[in-house]
């Protein structure tokens, strides 16, 4: 038998993790966060919950890894501090993954490296891997051969011809592959809405070209710091250009050095300066490689657009590209960041059409030609919103390749064989949610306390009783965040109080945590009511 357990991936872009069970084993692809909403208030990053693999530890046999974004291996530290087995992944994965444990202060774990010959045989399980592009290098396919039959994990990934590390996909091992027979192909729909190909990213190398020609005054590019080959572009159309270049933001710095350590960047460091030494070059020299393509307020592209960073002013002259789309949720900081440096003369290359940045999923052409060389028996879309995995289905449907394609949703437990597909069981998963601090709060209640005082603000309440339980002085209350006006509602607020509170006289008799609760109430309904707010209640008895 084999069970897929899907434990996030499918309710949006984030938080990636499945595992594969089987009489013997279990085997986990992914461990990813997911960003916080934006009402998630000092909510830093949210992670999977996979508890019913921590009930069901001694099975759990290792973990694989697809590729280095943080949606895939953001929350590994969490689940090896719980289960801690091999990780394997390729090179720059398990770079990335252990500079995220070292920072965890964490010593005891055991990487493995894989590329896309190796063959990694665990219990009744056996895996390999083929390479994909997509928006870090190093990403893979996994193949998994289980007891009932072969399951194929498309892994993030685009179909790039001309990728700037020259690896262009195998699709003829892809296609083998397929003809060998595929019982489950789980892929990618981030993309499955948008008609056409994807752009090479080697498309951008040519705007950078381009665009870098034409300018005399310093050069400003974001992008995500995990996009090496980005990077790598940018760097090299700079040195033909005779420009040096530096790194701001610590995410873009950390990612640079393990890359280049690794291989997968390549500079001199005489072409490298220091941030702060930025004015002993001439303009036309200068290229700074920065965060903050999101907007992200910490990041160094927001800092400088503020005034805030520093060891760099920006000055009139000075050219900023965005090489990087708004996430959906992003656009009004990144459109901000764009105002702030349009405001103070920066001419800013933001716009789609310029070219400066080219999508890392596959288009629809790109997702039917996998699913043609693969055509598997099944056939479940993963990576999306609802939306996208419908669309990714219904191009399946209209190809009719597959037997059976099923939408799955986080939880559910996926009974597979070659007689088809059956949910058989819906796991209740509650996410964690991981404060600025790295503090973890396993429910949600906190968020939502945190929602209620941003929204509706806060009232504290003393309220004074003796040993029979009677009001024994004044009701004091403060609020704050609630009203202009506070003195408006207090009067009217302890007179409801102490009215309804002498008007039943049960509630002399209730003991303090019910008390609490009904006093909560008590505030809730009357501000309610007047103002139309719920506000956080605060309640404080004091017992004479
Ligand atoms: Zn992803
Ligand atoms: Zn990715």
């Amino acid at each position: 038998m084999i069970n897929l357990l899907i434990f996030g991936g499918l309710d949006g872009i984030g938080k990636n993790m499945m595992a594969f069970e089987s009489e013997e084993a279990i085997i986990v692809l992914d461990v990813g966060i997911m960003f916080p909403d934006i009402d998630m208030y000092g909510i830093d990053k949210v992670i999977p919950d996979f508890s019913y693999l921590i009930e069901k530890k001694d099975k759990v046999k290792c973990i694989f890894i697809t590729h280095g974004h943080e949606d895939h291996i953001g929350a590994i530290g969490y689940f090896l501090e719980h289960i801690n087995v091999p990780v394997y992944g390729t090179k720059l994965s398990l770079g990335l993954i252990e500079h995220k444990l070292k920072e965890r202060g964490m010593v005891s774990y055991d990487l493995r490296v894989i590329n896309d010959s190796s063959v990694v045989d665990v219990n009744d399980f056996q895996v390999s891997f083929l390479r994909v592009s997509h928006s870090i290098p190093d990403g893979v396919m996994t193949v998994i051969d289980t007891p009932v039959g072969r399951i194929v994990h498309s892994g993030d990934f685009k179909v790039d011809y001309t990728p700037i590390d020259g690896k262009v996909m195998d699709l003829n091992r892809i296609a083998q592959i397929g003809q060998d027979g595929v019982m489950l192909f789980l892929s990618d729909s981030t993309n499955a809405l948008k008609k056409g190909h994807t752009l090479s990213e080697s498309m951008v190398g040519e705007s950078f070209e381009r665009v870098f020609k034409g300018i005399t005054g310093r050069l400003l590019v974001t992008t995500f710091s995990s996009n090496i080959h980005r990077i790598q572009q940018a760097i090299t159309v700079a040195k033909n250009h005779g420009r040096k270049i530096c790194f701001a933001g610590l995410s873009m710095e950390n990612t640079a050095k393990i890359a280049k350590k690794l291989g997968y960047l390549n500079f001199e460091d005489e072409d490298v300066f220091f941030i702060g030494d930025v004015d002993k070059y001439p303009d036309n020299q200068v290229l700074i490689l920065t965060t903050g393509s999101q907007g992200e307020p910490l990041a160094a592209l927001s800092r400088i657009a503020n005034d805030t960073y520093r060891l760099f002013q920006i000055k009139t002259g000075d050219t900023v590209i965005m090489s990087a789309l708004p996430i959906p949720g992003n656009e009004k900081t990144v459109y901000s960041t764009i105002d702030k440096l349009g405001r103070k003369g920066i001419k800013v290359i933001y716009e789609e059409e310029s070219k400066m940045h080219v999508s890392g999923h596959a288009y629809q052409e790109e997702l039917k030609l996998l699913l043609m060389l693969l055509k598997p028996q099944f056939f479940i879309p993963v990576h999306g919103e609802y939306r996208h995995l419908s669309a990714h289905a219904k191009l399946a449907e209209e190809l009719g390749v597959v037997e059976d394609i099923l939408i799955a949703e986080n939880g559910n437990v996926i009974n597979i064989s070659s007689d088809g597909m059956k949910i058989i069981n819906k796991l209740v998963l509650h996410s964690t949610y991981i404060d600025s601090n790295d503090m973890r709060l396993e429910d949600e209640s906190l968020i939502e306390e945190r929602h209620t005082m941003a929204n509706d603000g806060v009232v504290a309440i003393t309220f004074p009783i003796d040993h029979k339980g009677n009001i024994d002085g004044d009701l004091k209350v403060v609020s704050k965040g609630v009203t202009t006006n506070p003195e408006e509602f207090m009067t009217g607020l302890k007179d409801s109080i102490v009215d309804q509170y002498n008007h039943f006289s049960t509630m002399n008799h209730l003991d303090i945590d019910t008390l609490s609760r009904t006093l909560e109430d008590m505030v809730k309904k009357y501000m309610s009511k007047r103002i139309g707010k719920r506000p956080a209640v605060i309640p404080i008895i004091i017992k004479r």
